[in-house]
C-alpha cells in the first residue's frame, strides 16, 4: 500500500515537471506607452523566458517568438492610438511556443530587453519601437526628435538669453511611482505639478521652462541629465510625491544632492527608494541597444555636481516660499544621493511635494487649485534666487546691472500673456537677509575637506571659524560656514 502510494506520487511529479518544461512562462498582459520618439510595449510575464524578435517587410511587421510560453491575458485591450502598430495577434507555434505578430504601418527600429521581477512588478519583456523618419533626400533615420517641449522662445529681442529651468516629472509610463489614497498615482501628480510650474515659468520675461517629460512615458536617468545639458539648463528640478506605511506622515521636503551620504536616515532611505524606482521603471532608453546590458554602469556613470552650494541655497528659497502653502516636513534642505541629481554643474533639486499616502496631502496633490498655489510658490522661490544671482548673459542679469537705466530691453519685449515679476501670485515671498554664516550638519562619510570644497571656502577658514583643534568631525555635528 505504502509502495503504491509512493509510486503514484512519483508519477504525478514526473507529469508536473514534464508540463513545466513545455510551458515555462505565461504572458499575463501587455501595456503600451507612447514617448516622443518611440513606443514602448511591456509584456508582463509570470516567469522569465527566452524570446526572439524579428522584423519583416511586405507588409511591415514584427514577429515575437516566445519560447515555452502561453498567453493567459488579453492582447486586444492594448492602446494603439498614435503608435506605429496597426494590429496585434497571437497564435501557438510548435506546440510549446507563442508567436505574437505586430502589424506596423511603417518601419521601426526595435530594441528589446528583459527586466527581472521585483517587489513591484513581475518579470517583464520590454520592446521599444523607435520611429524612423524618411528625410526629404530619401535617407532614413531613427527619429530622435528633440522630445523637449520648450515653453517659450529662448532669446529675447535684445539678444540676452533666458534663464532656463528644466522641469522634470518623476516616474511615468510603466513606472507609476507610489500609489496613494484612492489609487492616486505618483506619476500623474508629478506630471500635473511639473506642467503647472513650467507654464508659470514660461510666462515670466527672461525665463524659459523645458519639460523633461511631457506625457505618460518613462525618461531614463541619463537622458534626463543629457536633456538638461543640451538645453543649457540653469536649474534642474524634479517633482515626486512621498509615500509611507504610516498614513499620518505628511508634508513636503526639498532635497539637494549630497555626493557623500545623506543628512538624515530618512533622506538615505528615500534616495534608495527613488533610485530603485528608476531602476524598475526603465533603463536609460536610447542607450541600450538590445537586452539589459550594462544597466548599472549606465546609471552610475554620471559626473558629480559642482553646484551643491547653489542647490542648497535655491532649495532654501523654495522651503521659505512653500511655507505658506503646505506643511513642510523639514525646514531645511535635505541632502541625499539621488542619481538623477548628479547632473554636473547644474544646480539640481528634488521636491517631494507631499505624501500621496496621507489623506489630506493626497487631496491637495489631486487638486488643480492646490497645485496652482504650490507651483506659484515654487516659482516664487526659484525667481527669488535667480533675481538675486542671475547667470551671466541673461536678460535678468542685464536688468539687474541696469536697474536705473531708462532703456531696459525687458520693458519693450515683454512676452504676451506675461506676468510682471513679483505679481505671479498673492503668495508673499519672504525675503531673508543673507546671513554671514551658513550652517552645515555633518553627514556620515563627510570629511572637512569635502565640506570646504562643497562651499568653496578654505579648510583653514572652517577650522578657525569653528575653533576646531583637529580635523576629526562626527556625523550630526553642525559647522558654521562663512560666506565664500
Ligand atoms: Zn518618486
Amino acid at each position: 500500500m505504502m509502495k503504491i502510494g509512493n509510486l503514484a506520487l512519483l508519477w504525478i511529479c514526473a507529469l508536473c515537471s514534464c508540463m513545466q518544461s513545455a510551458i515555462a512562462a505565461k504572458v499575463l498582459g501587455v501595456r503600451s506607452y507612447r514617448a516622443p520618439e518611440y513606443t514602448r510595449l511591456v509584456f508582463d510575464l509570470d516567469a522569465p523566458l527566452q524570446y526572439q524578435l524579428e522584423s519583416r517587410t511586405d507588409p511591415h511587421r514584427l514577429i515575437l517568438n516566445l519560447k515555452h510560453a502561453a498567453l493567459s491575458g488579453h492582447l486586444d485591450s492594448l492602446t494603439l492610438n498614435n503608435t506605429p502598430i496597426t494590429g496585434i495577434s497571437s497564435k501557438k507555434e510548435n506546440e510549446n511556443d507563442l508567436l505574437i505578430e505586430m502589424a506596423l504601418h511603417s518601419t521601426v527600429e526595435p530594441r528589446s530587453f528583459t527586466l527581472a521581477k521585483n517587489e513591484q512588478y513581475s518579470d517583464r519583456l520590454v520592446i521599444d519601437l523607435y520611429d524612423i523618419v524618411v528625410k526629404p533626400n530619401g535617407t532614413a533615420e531613427t527619429d530622435y526628435i528633440d522630445p523637449i517641449s520648450a515653453i517659450s522662445a529662448s532669446l529675447d529681442k535684445s539678444g540676452k538669453r533666458d534663464i532656463v529651468v528644466a522641469v522634470s516629472a518623476g516616474h511615468g509610463g510603466d513606472d507609476p511611482g507610489a500609489i496613494g489614497v484612492k489609487q492616486l498615482q505618483e506619476k500623474q501628480v508629478t506630471l500635473a505639478i511639473a506642467r503647472e510650474v513650467a507654464a508659470l515659468i514660461g510666462k515670466l520675461p527672461g525665463y524659459k521652462a523645458v519639460m523633461i517629460r511631457d506625457g505618460d512615458y518613462y525618461v531614463g536617468l541619463r537622458q534626463k541629465v543629457n536633456m538638461a545639458h543640451d538645453q543649457h539648463a540653469d536649474l534642474f528640478i524634479e517633482f515626486h510625491a512621498d509615500a509611507a506605511d504610516n498614513k499620518s506622515a505628511k508634508g513636503a521636503t526639498i532635497y539637494a544632492l549630497s555626493s557623500r551620504g545623506a543628512t538624515s536616515e530618512q533622506a538615505r532611505l528615500l534616495a534608495d527608494k527613488e533610485n530603485r524606482a528608476d531602476l524598475i521603471g526603465g533603463v536609460g532608453a536610447g542607450n541600450l541597444k538590445d537586452k539589459d546590458e550594462g544597466l548599472v554602469s549606465v546609471l552610475l556613470d554620471f559626473g558629480m555636481t559642482a553646484s551643491v552650494g547653489d542647490s542648497l541655497e535655491i532649495g532654501q528659497k523654495l522651503v521659505n516660499s512653500l511655507d505658506t502653502v503646505t506643511h513642510l516636513r523639514r525646514r531645511n534642505v535635505e541632502q541625499a544621493a539621488f542619481v538623477v541629481l548628479k547632473s554636473a554643474n547644474i544646480p539640481s533639486l528634488l521636491v517631494e511635494s507631499g505624501y500621496i499616502t496621507n489623506a489630506a496631502d493626497a487631496e491637495n496633490l489631486d487638486s488643480p487649485a492646490w497645485r496652482k498655489k504650490f507651483a506659484a510658490a515654487m516659482v516664487n522661490g526659484i525667481t527669488a534666487w535667480f533675481d538675486d544671482r542671475p547667470p551671466r548673459g541673461t536678460l535678468i542679469a542685464w536688468q539687474k546691472d541696469h536697474e536705473n537705466d531708462q532703456s531696459r530691453p525687458g520693458t519693450n519685449s515683454v512676452k504676451s500673456n506675461s506676468v510682471p515679476h513679483g505679481q505671479l501670485s498673492k503668495i508673499p515671498v519672504k525675503t531673508i537677509a543673507k546671513p554671514a554664516f551658513k550652517q552645515h550638519k555633518i553627514a556620515r562619510g563627510e570629511t572637512l575637506s569635502n565640506i570646504a570644497s562643497m562651499y568653496a571656502v578654505s579648510l583653514e577658514i572652517i577650522r578657525s571659524t569653528n575653533q576646531l583643534k583637529s580635523d576629526n568631525i562626527r556625523p550630526g555635528q553642525v559647522l558654521k560656514i562663512p560666506a565664500s
